[in-house]
């Protein structure tokens, strides 16, 4: 039985959230991913297959053999200058 690595909780639910997947200073977003989430602390786990898969989509993308469906301006801050 898996039990989550942060608190020790044992119970599960299967869930579909947003991923974000990061390379160096670049972003892939990825919405609607299968995971299981800890009811305790809301830990997600994702499977090695699920995660690959990403990876292998960012790879397609940043070697522009794919095109993304969507793409989304996302804004840097420094929290010292905030
Ligand atoms: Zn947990």
């Amino acid at each position: 039985m898996k039990t989550c690595n942060f608190c020790g909780n044992k119970n599960f639910t299967a869930k579909k959230a947003q991923y974000i997947y990061k390379s160096g200073s670049r972003f892939f977003v990825v919405n609607e991913v299968p995971c299981e989430e800890c009811d305790f602390c809301g830990e997600r786990y994702y499977e090695a297959a699920t995660l690959k898969k990403i990876e292998h989509a960012f790879e397609e993308i940043s070697h522009s053999k794919k095109k993304a469906s969507k793409e989304i301006n996302v804004p840097v801050e420094e929290f010292a200058d905030i």
